[in-house]
């Protein structure tokens, strides 16, 4: 269920396996080949694509960053990922393209993409399952399956058919949002920057040398009518200070997303099985969302080529303590991320910022901690070899 990076990446690796499958999607295909999410892949999604068949694009078109900066305290710091992990880098690439080179992979394979299909609810969990959806002419249709995967993000209809009983969701909401805009415009630096200054945090980003990608903290009550173009510009200078001079440009996408962190357990019942936002949702700080997906669905096509191929089920019953491991660590990290880089208006809270950033300053240990987590040590290059070579 769901046409975003999980669903369309776990059909894919089905596919391969020789394992059928059905998405189903309630968007049209130019909504979710359009909709502007995330962009930042970590060294191993980036792998994982590649293995899996369908990196090419991104291998051309994607930009290999071997560092991001922060500014604080009236400078910069620089991390070398390579020279903190040992070689490994990070991509930028829209997860808009990602899910664009899945929808062709998937239907170039004959695969079986129902587009402006919205699922409205499940029956029989424990035998074979049944999906009904809804046809964009109101009618009702219903797919028998073994499985379900449900991929269809953190407003999807799955996560609520774990029954109340086993059910657990651990959250946090912060206190502000993030207003974004995507501009015609060239980036104000090669790498991203994340910017922790006192009128609040700011992230300078790109989708390529001619799109900017930047952020700024809002509180979260803030409305999109009070941010006009022109004070978004100028309080993204402000905020980016002398760490570099910004290129104003029309702005084609404008959004506001407030910050949260939650975790669904089990992300299992029955033979329904949660992946990617379904399951998890990290504050985009540490760009860990879309790379966490792509983490679950290679454990889970993993589990469920060995059910179909020797009927083990030993890996379905692991799936949630698998999952969880890294889950987890990313919840961990993106939260820290969070922590450490908004304005938090806490005496307490920033003293334990300045510490910590002083620290990345210092040490480096500690910035190997920050570039490990980035590039993915500690999640998907866990699972590259977990995909068979394309
Ligand atoms: C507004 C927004 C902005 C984001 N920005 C960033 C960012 O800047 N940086 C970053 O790192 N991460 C960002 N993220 C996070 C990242 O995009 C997600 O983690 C990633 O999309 C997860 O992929 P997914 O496949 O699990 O879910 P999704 O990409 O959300 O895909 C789920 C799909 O399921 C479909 N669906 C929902 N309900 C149904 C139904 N009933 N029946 C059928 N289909 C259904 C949806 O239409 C959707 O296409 C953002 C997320 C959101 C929501």
């Amino acid at each position: 269920m769901g046409a975003g990076p999980a669903g369309l990446l776990l059909s894919h690796l089905l596919h391969q396996a020789g394992v059928r499958s059905v998405v189903l999607e309630t968007r049209s295909r130019a909504y979710v080949e359009q909709r502007v999410r995330a962009g930042v892949l970590e060294d191993g999604t980036r792998q994982i694509l590649l293995r899996a068949g369908v990196g090419e694009r991104m291998e051309r078109q994607g930009l290999v960053h071997e560092g991001v900066n922060f500014a604080f305290e009236g400078s910069l710091l620089h991390f070398d990922f390579p020279a903190l992990t040992g070689g490994h880098t990070i991509t930028v690439y829209g997860q808009q393209e990602v899910v664009k080179d899945l929808i062709r992979a998937r239907l170039d394979a004959g695969g079986d993409v129902r587009f402006e299909a919205e699922a409205v609810r499940l029956e029989d969990l424990d035998g074979v399952v049944r999906v009904y959806y809804r046809n964009p002419d109101g009618s009702e249709d219903c797919l028998e399956a073994d499985f379900v995967a449900g991929c269809d993000g953190s407003q999807g209809i799955c996560r609520g058919w774990l029954p109340d009983s086993v059910r657990r969701v651990h959250q946090r909401a912060y206190p502000f949002a993030w207003l974004g805009i995507l501009a015609e415009a060239p980036p104000a630096s090669h790498e991203l920057i994340y910017v922790n200054h006192h009128r609040g945090f700011a992230l300078f980003s790109m989708r390529s040398p001619h799109l900017s990608r930047n952020y700024i903290q809002v509180r979260a009550e803030e409305t999109l009518e009070e941010w006009p173009d022109e004070r978004i510009w100028e309080e993204l200078q402000r905020r980016l200070d002398r760490a570099a001079q910004i290129t104003v440009g029309p702005v084609r996408e404008k959004s506001l997303a407030p910050l949260r962190s939650l975790v669904v357990e089990p992300m299992q019942h029955g033979r329904l099985f949660l992946a990617g936002d379904a399951a998890h949702v990290v504050p985009p700080t540490g760009a860990k969302g879309l790379n966490l997906a792509v983490c679950d669905v290679v454990v889970l096509a993993r589990a469920l080529v060995d059910y179909y191929r020797r009927g083990e089920e030993a890996g379905l019953r692991a799936y949630t303590d698998r999952c969880l491991e890294h889950v987890w660590q990313a919840e961990h990290f993106s939260w820290w991320m969070t922590q450490l880089l908004h304005r938090l208006d806490d005496p307490f809270e920033e003293g334990m910022q300045r510490a910590q950033l002083r620290a990345l300053r210092r040490s480096e240990a500690a910035r190997r901690y920050l570039a490990e987590n980035y590039t993915g040590v500690h999640t998907s290059l866990r699972y590259v070899d977990w995909v068979p070579a394309g």
